[in-house]
């Protein structure tokens, strides 16, 4: 089955239209910040198991940016946001606040998730 993911503007579309940035969570710093802050919003991302947020742009549709909540171990998305939203959300809410904006929820249904501890079998590595 297809992995589809819901654009605000376009509707129910397959990811293949998609091409996605990376993470969507670093803030770039002031113009005058230190150097460790600017090499740290340049070169390091956490390497998330598990729901992050990305920037994907609907190259095949509306070209819009958008903010893709996702499972990366499972693949489910979990919510879709317009990146100019949510970075009015960012910039308007207190920290550690929750995102608002033009959310989208999945079009894969609820139930069909997998549990985010489940391995696949024969990729585990033996016991000795
Ligand atoms: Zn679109």
């Amino acid at each position: 089955m297809a992995s589809l993911i819901t654009c605000p503007h376009c509707g129910v579309r397959p990811k293949e239209e998609f091409t996605i940035r990376g993470d969507a969570s670093p803030i770039r710093p002031q113009p005058g910040a230190a150097f460790e802050a600017w090499d740290a919003y340049v070169h390091l991302r956490d390497n998330v198991r598990g729901v992050m947020k990305e920037h994907w742009q609907h190259t095949g549709g509306c070209r819009r940016w958008l903010v893709v909540e996702r499972d990366t171990f499972t693949h489910d998305v979990h919510s879709v946001v317009d990146a100019a939203d949510f970075s009015r959300a960012q910039a308007a809410k207190p920290a550690g606040a929750t995102t608002a904006g033009k959310t989208v929820k999945s079009a894969r249904p609820a139930g069909k998730a997998k549990a985010a501890t489940a391995a696949k079998p024969g990729t585990g590595r033996a016991k000795p």
